[in-house]
């Protein structure tokens, strides 16, 4: 297995840890020095296009420290936030069996919430901003950073290698910081197969060859993904791999797959070291905002680790690290005391800001730093600045090939259950990943072991059946691209959500924005909906785990709010 991720695996699920160190490039002239650093100017005023923005002072320099003081304080997740079985039956037991080991842990009671309600509505005396809990399905996080679920599958595969004496099997190889090229990197070399052992592909990094193999996983998506594909014989399975790049889809899912684009700002704020009281006993202006939020609300009386935020159209959730993964807050450059945040924008800010994500100019980082942070302001209902002002370290990334707002849904084994990957079986090259089952973990992880299975199975029968490949006629028989519902509804991925959500209208062309109808007065959802909390299924997600889950997403109103 070849990952490009340069420390350990985990692509969109991974977690920055304490000491890692930053990449560094090796430059002919000088040596080596840290890769992706902002160039050292620092400009103070930028250019946006509403005009001219200021940046203060606390934020230019938190820029410029590159988030090297978060980094010392404990473990950060910069993407996926929360894991939920998506009612699929195998990842249930899966997180049943990582709760038991202590690879996840369950989010307390009360302690994922959504924040509602209209703070822009000026008639209003006092603005009517509202927190109400998500209960009613297990949610859980990875113990020590989301990045600890893949390094405990990768150990768990490792676990086989040399698998007693007799053992002459081939083992598992998981080689970091290696970058499949896009343009020669896969070769087929089938029709060599006589002479090769069978084998039908080649891979290589650059100029290095990276071995012979008899069968191919591609098990990423966007540009790269179709770009390595692109100059081999496997066409129908190339052609699902074309990227297009979206914050949603039209109606009938469109025929492309199709990805948003997400940032993701991790920041440190000051945290008033007598201040006490706030949330989980920080005392941030966050913290204490949440806490008074979470004492006006029924049901959410304890600490508040995670919030969809529903009430700011730039935003979608704000994550406490500092209680999820219990840091230290002492921060060592820093008299104060320190909480660490994830703050994730919403895909339509994310293709309105878009960069080069390898290297973001220092006055996009700065716009967008100041942008998400006055918008969490408005959304908490805080006084203008108070979030901005209290700022120590930043840390701004874009996932430009973020989550996938439609999946590929074909029946080739069974018309119940829809496949959840693809298989060449002439090619002998696979896909799995979530835009092929449901844009979460859980999907990602069913889809790779769905994959698996089959070939498995394939070896043992001998068989070369090909799955879900767009070939077949008549054409009603392939697969489609469907909107995925939990994407568009909560814009991160199928994570859980509350029923009272606004409604999501699909755009009538794809030049329009995509629009919302608030459902009970701006958004704001209606309380105690009774639900208790336990192991409850059938929420109407776009679950792919049995044959309710294809069947609701043919469903044109979703849940969002913009
Ligand atoms: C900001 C954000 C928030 C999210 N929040 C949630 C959430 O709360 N809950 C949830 O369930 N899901 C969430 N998701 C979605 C979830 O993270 C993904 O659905 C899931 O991790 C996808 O896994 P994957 O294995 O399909 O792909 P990836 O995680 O993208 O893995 C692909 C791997 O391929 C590697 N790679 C790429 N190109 C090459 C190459 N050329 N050579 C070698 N290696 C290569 C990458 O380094 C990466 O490690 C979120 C996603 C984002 C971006």
């Amino acid at each position: 297995m070849f990952d490009t991720g340069r420390l350990r695996p985990g692509g969109r699920c991974s977690s920055r840890l304490p000491n890692d160190k930053p990449a560094v490039v090796q430059n002919r002239s000088s040596g080596v020095y840290p890769a992706k650093r902002p160039c050292d100017s620092q400009d103070t005023i930028i250019n946006n296009q509403q005009g001219i923005l200021e940046v203060p002072e606390n934020i230019q320099k938190a820029i410029y420290n590159y988030g090297d003081d978060i980094a010392k304080l404990g473990p950060v997740d910069h993407a996926a936030q929360i894991l939920s079985s998506n009612n699929i039956p195998n990842f249930e037991l899966q997180l049943e069996k990582w709760l038991e080991e202590g690879v996840v842990e369950a989010f307390p009671d009360g302690s994922v919430c959504e924040l509602l309600g209209n703070h822009n509505n000026e008639n209003e005396e006092e603005q009517s901003v509202e927190l109400q809990p998500l209960n009613g399905e297990m949610m859980y996080y990875g113990k020590g950073g989301m990045g600890n679920i893949p390094i405990t599958m990768r150990d768990y595969c490792q676990s086989f290698n040399g698998y007693g004496d007799e053992y002459t099997g081939p083992s598992f190889r998981l080689n970091q910081d290696v970058w499949v090229s896009p343009s020669n990197g896969v070769k087929y070399i089938g029709k060599e197969k006589e002479t090769n052992g069978g084998y039908l592909w080649e891979l290589r990094a650059g100029k290095k060859s990276l071995g012979k193999y008899h069968r191919l996983v591609i098990s990423h998506n966007g540009k790269c993904a179709d770009r390595i594909m692109s100059r081999t014989p496997a066409k129908a399975f190339h052609s699902l791999l074309r990227t297009k790049f979206a914050p949603y889809v039209p109606q009938n899912g469109g025929n492309q797959m199709t990805l948003n684009s997400i940032y993701s700002l991790v920041f440190a704020v000051k945290s008033e070291k007598s201040g006490g009281g706030g949330n989980g006993g920080l005392s941030s202006p966050i913290a204490k905002a949440l806490s008074k939020l979470s004492s006006s609300s029924e049901g959410s009386e304890g600490d508040i680790y995670t919030v969809n935020i529903k009430n700011e159209p730039n935003l979608r959730l704000l994550s406490c690290n500092t209680l999820k993964h219990h840091h230290t807050k002492k921060n060592p450059n820093s008299e104060s005391d320190t909480e660490v945040y994830t703050l994730l924008s919403s895909p339509t800010f994310g293709k309105k800001f878009k960069g080069p994500q390898e290297n973001l100019p220092i006055d996009l980082q700065q716009k967008v730093t100041i942008k998400l942070l006055e918008s969490l302001e408005k959304s908490l209902s805080l006084e203008e600045g108070s979030v901005i002002n209290s700022v120590v370290d930043v840390k701004v990334q874009l996932w430009g090939a973020a989550v996938p707002m439609n999946t590929w849904t074909s029946h080739s084994i069974s018309k119940n259950e829809v496949d959840g990957f693809v298989y060449d079986g002439r090619g002998g090259v696979g896909a799995c990943g979530d835009w092929i089952l449901d844009p979460s973990v859980a999907g990602a992880w069913e889809s790779g072991r769905r994959l698996a299975n089959h070939l498995l199975t394939a070896q043992e029968l001998d068989s070369k059946l090909s799955v879900g490949l767009p070939d077949k006629v008549p054409k009603d028989d392939s697969g489609k691209f469907e909107p995925s519902s939990g994407a568009l509804g909560s814009g991160i991925g199928t994570i859980p959500t509350s029923p009272n959500s606004a409604e999501f209208v699909f755009p009538k062309s794809n030049d329009q924005q995509q629009s919302n109808r608030p459902r009970g007065g701006g958004g704001r959802g209606g309380r105690g909906d009774g639900r208790g909390r336990g192991r409850g299924r059938g929420r109407g997600s776009n679950s792919r785990g049995d044959k309710e889950g294809s069947k609701s997403s043919d469903r044109s109103v979703y849940s969002v709010t913009l």
